[in-house]
């Protein structure tokens, strides 16, 4: 479609960032365009893979997923739960791991930031592996909420991400080679 075009257009690659080999999208720009904003969030809302009144709030994955993620909440009314890096957040906290290419990562939330029954639908930038997200759905899981489904802005092709998730609903935007 051409809000996918327009969304592509938007979107920096730079090669061998943060390391040689990576070539890394980065959805700044479409952010700061003001037309790219608008036809962003709008595509999001449309594209969400499951209605908007079987979740109650959106996890945000930092720090890419704070950026919209917190915009898409407040146009859907419902509240905002941040999935930080591991160390950033106060006490009492639970936290994941999970592996990377190189070693280990963990992620973050408050313990009381996710209510029993909570439905929660988790939002990134962009979706590679899969194991972040993953990470932030064994959270929800352990704080006693359940997640609803998944939204991404861009899924990277060949990596098998989406496949990783199992059978909760997703849905991404644009697939970047
Ligand atoms: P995964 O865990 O392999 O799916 O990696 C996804 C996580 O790494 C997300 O939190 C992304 O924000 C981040 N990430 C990986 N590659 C890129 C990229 O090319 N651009 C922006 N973020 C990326």
């Amino acid at each position: 479609s051409s809000d996918a075009e327009y969304l592509i257009s938007r979107i920096r690659s730079i090669p061998d960032f943060p390391s040689k080999g990576v070539l890394f999208r980065d959805y700044l720009p479409l952010m700061a365009d003001a037309k790219g904003l608008q036809v962003l969030m709008n595509a999001l809302e449309a594209a969400l893979p499951v209605p908007a009144d079987s979740f109650d709030a959106i996890a945000g994955l930092e720090a890419r997923g704070f950026l919209c993620g917190p915009i898409l909440a407040a146009r859907l009314n419902k509240g905002f739960v941040a999935v930080r890096k591991a160390g950033k957040l106060p006490p009492a906290t639970i936290s994941e791991s999970y592996t990377l290419e190189y070693g280990q990562a963990s992620i973050e939330i408050e313990d009381t930031a996710v209510s029993p029954g909570q439905r929660v639908l988790i939002f990134d930038d962009l979706i590679a592996t899969g194991g972040t997200a993953q990470a932030a759905a064994r959270l929800i899981a352990r704080s006693g909420g359940t997640v609803a489904g998944y939204s991404f802005v861009m899924e990277l092709e060949g990596l098998g991400g989406i496949e990783q998730l199992g059978d909760y609903p997703c849905s991404s935007l644009v697939t970047m080679p």
